[in-house]
C-alpha cells in the first residue's frame, strides 16, 4: 500500500529547507525584534526581509504587508477592521454564499452587531457576476469581500472586474486569496485589490502564519491591542521563525510558479480525465478551465462521501469531501449547494487536491483504486436499498 496524500487544498507539507530555517532562527536568531540589542535587531531584519518576499509575491509595497496568525485571523482582522472603522459612513457588506467560514461566520456576527449582510449567489460553475455585485451596491456599502479562488471546487473569480467596480464606487474591495497565493499570479494593481489575506500553510509555509495586504491610506482598527507591533494592528511579540518560513514560502512560490502550475496542471489534467472515463456517474464540479492548477472536485452519484473517504483512508489515500460531519449529522457543503447540487450528489462528492510534490505514480495508484472502491460501495449501497425494500415490504404486510 502507498502513502498518498490529495488533501493539499486543506493544508501542505512545510517544504524541508525551510524547516531547517525555521529551526534555525528559533534556535540562534531568538531575539526580540522590538528590542535594539543586536540579536533583536537581527529579529527586525527577519521580519523587514519577509516583508519584502511577501510583497513581491503580490506586487505590493513591503509598507502594505501586515503579519497575522494565518487566513482565519486575517480575514476577520479585515471584516472587523473595515467595519469598525468605516461605520460612521455605512453598515453594508456585499460577499458571496461560497466564501470559506471565516468570511462567512464573520459577516454572521458583523450582521449581530447591526451591519447588513448581501450573499451573492453564484452561477452552476462557481462564479459570481460581475453586474450582480455593482447591483447590491448601495449608498451605506463600505465593503466587497469576494474570495479570489474557492477552496472546494478550485473557480477561480473574475476579481480584476470586480475591483473595477469597486473603484469606481469608491468601495473597499478584499479578497481571501488564501487558496490563490503562491499557486497563480496576483497583483494587487492590476486586479485593483485594497485588502488581502493569505496563509502560508496551503503552500508549503508553516500553519498558523499568514499576511494581510493593506492598500496605503486605508487605516483600519486593530484586531489585537497591546504593543505598537505591525503598526498597532496586531500587538504581540511577532513570530520571528513563522514569518521567515512565510517569506521563505512567498519566494519559493515566485520562483518556481510557472514549472509548478504547468506540472500540477498536467497532472490535475490527467487526474479528472481518468476519473470520468474509468466511473461512470461523476461530474465535475466547479469552472472547467478558470480553475485552480491543484483542485479536482467530483460528486459522484450514489455513493456517500464520509464512507468513500474512510474506504479511500485505507488504501492510504488522503483526500477531502464536500460534506463535513457536524454532531453526527451530514451537513453538505454550502459550496456545492450553492452551485445547484442536490443535498444528495453533494454529500458524494470528493476533493482532491495536488501539490509540487505530487507524482505521477500517485495519480496512477489513485486512478487504479478509486474506481475499485466505488464500485464497491454503489454494490453495497445497492445491498442496502434491496434489504430496505424487502424490510418496507414486510411491514406493509
Ligand atoms: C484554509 C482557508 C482559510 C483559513 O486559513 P487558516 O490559515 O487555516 O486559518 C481561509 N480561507 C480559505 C479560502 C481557505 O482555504
Amino acid at each position: 500500500m502507498q502513502n498518498v496524500y490529495f488533501d493539499n487544498g486543506a493544508t501542505t507539507k512545510v517544504l524541508p529547507q525551510i524547516a531547517t530555517a525555521m529551526a534555525d532562527a528559533m534556535v540562534n536568531n531568538y531575539g526580540n525584534p522590538s528590542s535594539i540589542y543586536r540579536l533583536g535587531q537581527q529579529g527586525k531584519e527577519v521580519l523587514d526581509d519577509a516583508r519584502e518576499r511577501v510583497a513581491e509575491l503580490l506586487t505590493a509595497s513591503p509598507k502594505e504587508i501586515i503579519f497575522t496568525g494565518g487566513g482565519s485571523e486575517g480575514d476577520t482582522m479585515l471584516l472587523r477592521g473595515v467595519a469598525q472603522a468605516f461605520s460612521t459612513k455605512g453598515k453594508h457588506i456585499v460577499t458571496t454564499a461560497v466564501e470559506h467560514h471565516a468570511i462567512l461566520h464573520t459577516c454572521q456576527q458583523l450582521e449581530k452587531e447591526g451591519f447588513t449582510v448581501t450573499y451573492l449567489p453564484v452561477d452552476e460553475q462557481g462564479l459570481v457576476a460581475p453586474e450582480t455585485v455593482e447591483a447590491a451596491l448601495t449608498k451605506e456599502t463600505i465593503l466587497i469581500s469576494v474570495m479570489y479562488a474557492n477552496n472546494e471546487i478550485g473557480t477561480i473569480m473574475p476579481i480584476k472586474e470586480i475591483g473595477a467596480i469597486a473603484r469606481k464606487h469608491g468601495i473597499l474591495f478584499h479578497t481571501d486569496a488564501v487558496q490563490a497565493a503562491g499557486h497563480i499570479p496576483i497583483d494587487v494593481q492590476a486586479d485593483n485589490i485594497d485588502l488581502l489575506t493569505l496563509t502560508a500553510h496551503k503552500f508549503h509555509g508553516p500553519k498558523g502564519t499568514g499576511a494581510v495586504y493593506i492598500r496605503q491610506g486605508i487605516t483600519l482598527k486593530p484586531l489585537i491591542y497591546g504593543g505598537a507591533q505591525e503598526k498597532g494592528l496586531r500587538a504581540g511579540t511577532e513570530n520571528t521563525s513563522g514569518i521567515l518560513g512565510l517569506g521563505l514560502a512567498c519566494s519559493h512560490a515566485v520562483e518556481h510558479m510557472l514549472e509548478n502550475r504547468r506540472k500540477i496542471t498536467a497532472l490535475r489534467n490527467k487526474l479528472i480525465d481518468g476519473i470520468r472515463s474509468n466511473i461512470s456517474g461523476v461530474r465535475l464540479n466547479g469552472h472547467q478551465e478558470q480553475r485552480l492548477p491543484n483542485n479536482v472536485n467530483f460528486s459522484i452519484s450514489d455513493i456517500e462521501g464520509e464512507t468513500l473517504l474512510l474506504l479511500l483512508d485505507l488504501a492510504g489515500i488522503a483526500a477531502s469531501s464536500g460534506s463535513a460531519c457536524s454532531a453526527g449529522a451530514l451537513d453538505p457543503s454550502h459550496v456545492l449547494l450553492a452551485i445547484g447540487l442536490s443535498p444528495e450528489l453533494a454529500r458524494g462528492s470528493l476533493r482532491l487536491t495536488l501539490s509540487e510534490f505530487t507524482t505521477e505514480e500517485e495519480v496512477d495508484y489513485l486512478l487504479v483504486e478509486l474506481p475499485k472502491i466505488v464500485e464497491r460501495l454503489r454494490f453495497s449501497q445497492l445491498g442496502i436499498k434491496k434489504i430496505g425494500k424487502v424490510e418496507k415490504d414486510v411491514k406493509l404486510r
